[in-house]
């Protein structure tokens, strides 16, 4: 063998023993991924591995995910209002009772030190979120019981604007957030549950993160200087988040990584969502209608062009240079985007390549590991030392 091809092989060998040894207990700690509503609706079962939607334990064994936020939410239109909570306590009990029947390879995480040790048990940890602040209808004790049953972040405000939090994509009612929007914020900070920043206003998240007296996270949100979409953050709050030691999660939606894909979903989706709307009706009793629910999904996705996993990589090289690598993780936002996943992302088994992608990128093992979770853990961790128990 000539000495170039010897050190090839040396340097091949090398690059695959860094990545081994990455892989062998990194802690990838997702913030969002919207699976407890399949659980509930469909008895979606984790343990079991599926050809469709983007989780369960033998794709989060294959992908080496050790943590998930799991996010519970209730589109508004689709219930009553009284029916809100509701819903999202029978989710809730969905989710633990799920994990419970996987108690062999999960267990329920309730604080940063329960992530840590169940990650070094061998376990997943699965932790709760409520997505939406109109879920707890303006109630402190409906938001302390969610604390008590788990939840351990709430995104303030979800795709409409409550009364109390401007949504991104709703009417801007508060000027970002008012005053009963400030103590729900409080409690928040002395019960020890950490404020999503997604979906809220930009003016929204200034407020929160001026309100808040611990560090804040975006579960879901990409970067708006690279896909000016409405759900995105432009580079100014991402500045502003990041200065109070907070996290931007990115979500791997196609639409939301690519402008040119967003405007295809954005065209089509009220078609695609009338359809899936008369099918349901249709066929309420039919066990097959989620598998016919994905079909339409999978058709419309087709329509849109493909995304390509560098992308991915280039919403998170964004926010580590404009921010630094301390505040950006992952927020995938699996099994809440309608299967709309980037080409080579399509579910959880595939978080290996985010991690190959950042080596060839030029990352460091110490940034990789707290890109890949590391920054979402330590956000956890100073909100619970903020807490006033
Ligand atoms: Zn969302």
């Amino acid at each position: 063998m000539s000495r170039i091809l010897l050190l090839l092989a040396a340097t091949t060998l090398s690059g695959q023993s860094r990545f081994d040894r990455l892989m062998r207990d990194i802690l990838i700690f997702d913030a969002h991924i919207d699976t407890p509503r399949y659980v509930f609706d469909e008895g979606y079962r984790f343990a079991d591995e599926h050809s469709y939607y983007e989780l369960d334990i033998p794709r989060m064994r294959k992908g080496k995910l050790g943590a998930v936020m799991f996010g519970v939410y209730v589109q508004p239109q689709d219930y009553p209002e009284a029916a809100w909570a509701e819903r999202a306590f029978e989710v809730v009990d969905a989710f633990h009772e799920e994990v419970r029947r996987s108690s062999k390879d999960m267990e329920v995480a309730l604080t940063a030190a329960d992530v840590e040790r169940i990650h070094k048990s061998g376990k997943l940890a699965a932790m709760l979120s409520l997505e939406g602040g109109h879920i707890i209808k303006d109630s402190p004790a409906l938001l302390r019981n969610f604390y008590r049953l788990g939840v351990r972040y709430m995104t303030l405000a979800h795709f409409q604007t409550n009364n109390w939090v401007d949504s991104m994509t709703g009417a801007a009612r508060h000027n970002g957030i008012n005053k009963l929007g400030r103590e729900m914020i409080s409690e928040m900070n002395r019960m020890g549950m950490m404020l999503d920043v997604s979906h809220i206003s930009d003016k929204a998240v200034l407020d929160a993160v001026e309100f808040s007296r611990a560090p804040v996270i975006a579960s879901h949100s990409s970067v708006k200087s690279i896909a000016p979409i409405p759900r995105n953050m432009p580079d100014d709050v991402i500045r502003a988040v990041s200065r109070r030691g907070g996290v931007i999660c990115i979500n791997f939606h196609a639409g939301y990584l690519n402008e040119a894909a967003h405007d295809v979903y954005i065209r089509n989706r009220p078609a695609r969502d009338a359809e899936i709307k008369a099918l349901l009706e249709k066929e309420k009793s039919n066990p097959k209608r989620w598998e016919m629910v994905r079909a339409i999904q999978k058709r419309y996705f087709e329509k849109m062009p493909k995304v390509p996993v560098k992308e991915l990589l280039r919403h998170i090289d964004h926010i580590a240079k404009l921010a630094g690598p301390d505040h950006v993780g992952m927020g995938s936002d699996f099994d809440g985007i309608s299967g709309m996943t980037p080409a080579g992302m399509e579910d959880v088994s595939k978080y290996p390549v985010i991690v190959r992608g950042l080596i060839d990128m030029g990352y460091s093992d110490t940034d990789i590991r707290k890109i890949m979770g590391g920054n979402l853990l330590r956000v956890l961790k100073a909100v619970e030392a903020a807490a006033i128990k």
